[in-house]
């Protein structure tokens, strides 16, 4: 066998501006490339202590479950759902896009009974749907929506929502994975039971983990399961063993660097404020959908639902969508989403998250746009 030739890595610049991932600041990736600690060593536990506190703070939380699950945000969602659902159990899931039909397979995978509620693509869930369900299927063990739907730009509100849930004996999962860190989030105080995030969108760190936190509820849940949680790895009451302090009993080799790369990703949102940074992503997106709709483009998801993180917009009639997307990146080293499902080729998802939303950005991309299609 030949030794493959691989010269050295030197990838381009780029503007990110899809779905994620966002961009990096300078801080986090040297972050990166600091030296290795052992997964046990005392400045590491100490490490991921402050990487908890942190959590708690963006997701506005006192729960003392709060980690970072080694994987991308699928890993959060799968470790939400697989850890509350046993067999037989009932699952109430609303889909109004990909992540939401995402969070429906993984409820089939768990062996629970699926409700689901659709919605329009584009559109949000009105909570008397989720309450009319819950009336209807007896006994619900769990309500599962994604705050931000990043395939279609909807912002699902959740207020009320915890609730509602609890007042039905339920309990309520919230995908955040392209909210946390750009729009507001209250875990608490919207009594969400399960919330999980990725690393690699507002939170402007690599992809590679996915911040999960869980309610008391959630956890006197897991902890009364008659079954063993189907995934080993994600298993909760295991990953908290390493997680809490005190115990810290080895489960997985934990991704060191990751956990440095978010800790600094962390710093970096709490210096700024999270009120200012909910604003800078609500400022340059309007500057942005202002700009787009000069250019013909109208958004995608509802009027007073639409996410400043991820700006999704119907591509004009006429102009060959694919072939623009692929100028901006090789003309302008700009990527933006295209749209998926039955979205594919109709729509244009451009992602503000985190680094990535700042003035020159837009205007990048507003310049390079107009030139395509010209
Ligand atoms: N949920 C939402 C809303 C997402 O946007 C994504 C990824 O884009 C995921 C879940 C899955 O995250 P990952 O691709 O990091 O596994």
């Amino acid at each position: 066998m030949s030794t493959p030739v691989v010269s050295e890595l030197a990838p381009p610049l780029r503007l990110l501006l899809g779905p994620g991932p966002s961009m990096v600041h300078p801080r986090v990736l040297r972050a990166m490339s600091t030296p290795l600690l052992g997964h046990l060593d005392p400045k590491f536990l100490e490490i991921m202590n402050e990487v908890q506190a942190q959590l708690r703070a963006v997701f506005r939380t006192e729960n003392p479950f709060t980690i970072a699950v080694s994987g991308t945000g699928s890993a959060g969602m799968e470790a939400a759902l697989v850890n509350l659902l046993e067999p037989g159990d009932t699952a109430v899931v609303v889909v109004a896009g990909v992540f939401g039909g995402r969070m429906a397979d993984i409820v089939g995978r768990c062996g629970a009974r699926l409700v689901k509620i659709d919605v329009p693509w584009g559109e949000v869930c009105d909570p008397a749907r989720i309450e009319e369900a819950l009336k209807r299927e007896g006994k619900v063990k769990v309500v599962a929506l994604v705050h931000a739907e990043t395939s279609t730009g909807a912002h699902q509100p959740l207020e009320g929502l915890g609730a509602l849930c609890h007042a039905h004996g339920a309990l309520l999962v919230a995908d955040t994975v392209t909210s946390l860190g750009g729009v507001p989030v209250e875990v608490d105080a919207w009594g969400v039971d399960a919330c999980y995030s990725g690393t690699q969108k507002c939170l402007s760190c690599p992809p590679g983990l996915a911040p999960l936190t869980l309610s008391p509820r959630a956890l006197e849940a897991v902890k009364a399961r008659k079954t063993k949680v189907q995934s080993w790895y994600l298993d909760a009451g295991m990953v908290a063993d390493y997680w809490a302090e005190g115990k810290r009993v080895y489960h997985h080799t934990a991704p060191i660097s990751m956990v440095y790369a978010l800790r600094e990703s962390l710093r970096l949102v709490l210096e700024e404020g999270l009120e200012a940074r909910f604003a800078r992503h609500r400022r340059h997106s309007a500057a942005l959908m202002a700009g787009v709709a000069a250019l013909g483009f109208e958004p995608q998801a509802q009027e007073g639902h639409r996410l400043p993180s991820l700006n999704c917009i119907k591509v004009p009639a006429g102009v060959d969508e694919a072939a623009a997307r692929k100028g901006l990146l090789a003309d302008h080293s700009i990527e933006i989403g295209g749209g998926l499902g039955p979205l594919a080729g109709k729509v244009w998802r451009i992602g503000l998250m985190g680094e990535s939303a700042r003035q020159e950005n837009v205007l990048a991309v507003l310049a390079a746009i107009e030139q395509a299609l010209a």
